[in-house]
């Protein structure tokens, strides 16, 4: 059972840059004389301007994002900044250190626990003392993920479809300063319990983003998010303009899951195609050889329609329920203002 967060000992106001730990306490047989410490790093900047939130490691077999926000920390000068960033690069640090996606203490998905409670254990604690002391202050966010250790996706901005048209339109505008190759909007997601789903319900502008996957480091991607951070941050005035100029993104819709290719037979799922396609209805998505029936001409999948492949498996071994694929749609942001 965790018990309920200290306060991080850090100062959020002085203009300078410190780090800290919220020191999690959790009591099991590993931990009964010990404290989990989630690393904070504060950078308040020389001038007056909006705080943003910039977080990896939410899930902990996606590694782009901790990287570059390491990097960011060690190459960023407060005194050139305005208003505030709060970085934790391994937000839920039993999932990082374990390399998984949910924590190894309690199972924890912390992009499935917001607001938190930390009666609920260690996860629960982290998002509570997250959306208490971090989201609170904030007005901007950003949680850098990747598709971890069983999927991979087209580089995208990821935005959750909450709040109202103005709110929507900032994140919109976010997204377009961002400039990921692709932005997909998750209308129609039910995700209440994600940190996006805790931004909107406070009003703080979130765009989280999605680069690699298959629980590697893909450097070229981890670069290409960096850029779109920093545009990001010039959009929100933390950081002077003057960044790279923006690739247009290209907005995508995420079609449900009922749409998306699905494993109906166990075995060994060899994909006919890559992310970043464009599919038709019927095309051949994969065989799945059942890999104790020799000779057997496998189960062929198809796509049950059309549309980009956003997401792909990256492991091959399948049960039935196991999608295969996800697909999205090219969209005009505009068409789901009232969605
Ligand atoms: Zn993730």
């Amino acid at each position: 059972m965790a018990q309920p967060l200290t306060a991080a000992e850090i100062d959020f106001d002085t203009p300078g840059f410190r780090t800290g730990y919220v020191r999690l306490s959790h009591s099991d047989d590993r931990h009964a004389f010990s404290v989990i410490p989630v690393p904070v790093a504060v950078l308040v900047g020389g001038r007056p301007g909006p705080t943003m939130f910039l977080s990896g490691g939410t899930h902990g077999d996606e590694y782009e994002g901790q990287a570059l926000l390491h990097r960011l920390l060690r190459a960023t000068d407060p005194a050139g900044l305005a208003g505030r960033l709060i970085v934790m690069p391994a937000l839920n640090l039993p999932a990082v250190r374990a390399g998984r996606r949910v924590s190894p203490l309690d199972g924890g998905n912390l992009n499935r626990v917001f607001p938190g409670d930390p009666a609920t254990g260690p996860t629960g604690a982290i998002a509570a003392w997250v959306a208490a002391n971090v989201l609170s202050r904030a007005g901007f966010a950003c949680d850098l993920h990747s598709g971890g250790s069983s999927g991979r996706y087209l580089p995208c901005a990821y935005l959750h479809w909450g709040g109202d048209v103005a709110f929507r339109r900032r994140k919109i505008a976010a997204a377009r300063a961002f400039g990921a190759p692709f932005t997909v909007i998750a209308a129609g997601t039910g995700a209440y319990g994600s940190m996006t789903a805790e931004c909107d319900r406070r009003g703080v502008v979130m765009v989280s983003a999605e680069f690699g996957g298959g629980a590697s480091l893909d450097v070229e991607l981890k670069d290409l998010a960096g850029a779109c951070l920093e545009r990001l941050l010039a959009h929100v005035g933390i950081r002077d303009a003057g960044v790279a100029p923006v690739g247009e993104t290209r907005f995508l819709r995420l079609a449900g899951s009922g749409s998306a290719p699905m494993a109906e037979v166990p075995g060994l799922f060899e994909p006919a195609r890559r992310i970043g396609e464009t599919v038709r209805a019927g095309e051949l998505a994969g065989t799945i050889w059942p890999v104790t029936s020799l000779g057997s001409p496998g189960v062929e999948v198809r796509f049950p329609r059309d549309g980009l492949l956003v997401v792909e498996r990256v492991r091959p071994m399948v049960e039935p329920g196991d999608l295969l694929f996800q697909l999205g749609t090219e969209v005009d942001p505009e068409s789901l203002m009232d969605f």
